[in-house]
């Protein structure tokens, strides 16, 4: 059974950011679409994840029209401490970018601010409407529903995050994968945040980190062994152990944690993201740890390179080459950013290792002097510190400091 009259241009699978952002593009272009939503609205804005937004993500968001429209980014963050037990260090990374900070956005506010505009001009968004299959021919791709119906169109777009139902449908991809042996316990406080920037905190008992997220909402991370359960974790020994790791005495005390999940440390990249009718997008496409913030920042990335894509192929021009690029375009800075937060994971994580530790090592002493040795050179080098501002803050080198591509 097939539902609605008219076919879809593009059916787009998940309203988180890579889905919203491609929605929202294609109906300013005039590119017919309906997107389908496993939660209800209620859920979807509900959930906080990421917040921090790239200043390459804002300025790409600028130029395309979604920014200081639907998409108000007013909270810069410039400055971030490592706090180590030999002692903290402050790096003033937007001062290092020439001014080009990063910003924070919480993700569900982003995500509800992308819905409203686009209801607000009347686009299909349908909550509570899992996709549970695609398929493609030469001339059509099908959705199927959860309630047994199908939805017809001319492209689809998986953009539903990592247990994607549109991925293993492009058959022939390959997937580059890695679950590593660390974890991450996330929590959200109703509290203003210890320090008006964000906090790195490698210890050996494991990573703490305080991120900003308002006024009167922090974010705090703890790592924790990857065989912990939730009942290990109660809200007395979470205020604990951040007190420990970031060193703060009793300034938690009174600090209540709530949203507690766990955040495993999976990598992937698929590729091609492409197949046919059928393309992903965002989390979909790749998996990325969550060090240094960068996971939504691709979704978005993604979402506005296929969108245009998608514009050229299904509005007036009819031109498919820029879609038929998508993979190609996105593929080497996906790798880029994974290789940043691949280092800078082990910058701050106890419980990786690379090796295996002969009997009688110190558990994890080896990873956690090369972590000590990383921050010791942020420190002391210059250069260094520049590369990580930038590439921290999602800012492009200026292209006359790149080796190389010297115009002279
Ligand atoms: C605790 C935490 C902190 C993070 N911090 C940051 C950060 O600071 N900066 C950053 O850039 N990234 C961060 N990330 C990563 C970021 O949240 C993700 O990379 C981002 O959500 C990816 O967006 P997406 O649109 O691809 O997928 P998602 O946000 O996962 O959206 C997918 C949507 O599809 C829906 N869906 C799923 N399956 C189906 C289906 N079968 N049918 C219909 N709908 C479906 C889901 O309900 C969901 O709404 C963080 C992640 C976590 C967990």
């Amino acid at each position: 059974m097939y539902r609605g009259d008219v076919v879809p241009d593009v059916v787009v699978v998940g309203a988180g950011p890579a889905g919203l952002v491609i929605a929202r593009l294609l109906q300013r272009a005039g590119v017919s679409f309906t997107v389908l939503e496993r939660k209800s609205r209620a859920e979807l804005g509900a959930q906080p994840r990421a917040g921090l937004i790239e200043y390459r993500t804002v300025e790409l968001l600028r130029k395309v029209g979604l920014a200081d429209t639907d998409l108000e980014f007013t909270t810069e963050n410039g400055r971030m401490e490592f706090r180590t037990p030999a002692g903290s260090m402050l790096l003033d990374y937007g001062l290092l970018t020439g001014r080009r900070p990063n910003y924070i956005y919480p993700q569900h506010l982003l995500v509800g601010r992308l819905y409203d505009a686009l209801a607000a001009e009347g686009a299909d968004v349908q909550f509570g409407q899992p996709a549970v299959a695609v398929r493609q021919s030469r001339d059509r791709a099908v959705v199927s529903l959860a309630d047994g119906s199908e939805i017809e169109c001319h492209a689809v777009v998986g953009a539903e995050g990592s247990h994607s139902v549109v991925a293993p449908a492009i058959t022939g991809a390959r997937t580059s994968d890695e679950l590593l042996p660390v974890r991450m316990l996330a929590v959200v406080a109703a509290a203003p945040p210890l320090e008006n920037h964000t906090i790195y905190a490698p210890h050996p008992r494991g990573f703490a980190g305080q991120m900003r997220r308002g006024p009167a909402q922090t974010r705090y991370y703890l790592e924790v062994p990857r065989t912990d359960a939730a009942r290990e974790w109660p809200e007395r020994r979470i205020r604990e152990e951040l007190s420990v790791r970031l060193d703060v005495g009793g300034e938690l005390s009174d600090v209540r944690f709530d949203a507690p999940a766990f955040v495993d440390f999976r990598t992937k990249v698929l590729d091609p993201m492409q197949q046919g009718r059928l393309f992903v997008a965002g989390d979909a496409a790749h998996l990325i740890t969550s060090a240094g913030g960068k996971g939504m920042n691709l979704a978005i990335q993604d979402a506005v390179e296929l969108a245009h894509g998608l514009i050229d192929r299904f509005g007036s021009f009819g031109d498919g080459r820029r879609l038929r690029a998508y993979t190609s375009t996105r593929l080497p800075a996906i790798w880029r950013t994974q290789a940043f937060s691949n280092w800078f994971l082990r910058v701050l994580m106890a419980g990786l290792r690379d090796g295996v530790e002969p009997a009688g090592a110190v558990p994890g002493g080896f990873m956690r002097g090369l972590g000590e040795g990383w921050v010791a050179a942020l420190r002391d080098d210059p250069l260094l510190a520049r590369w990580f501002a930038h590439a921290y803050a999602g800012v492009d080198p200026d292209a006359e400091t790149v080796l190389g591509r010297s115009s002279g």
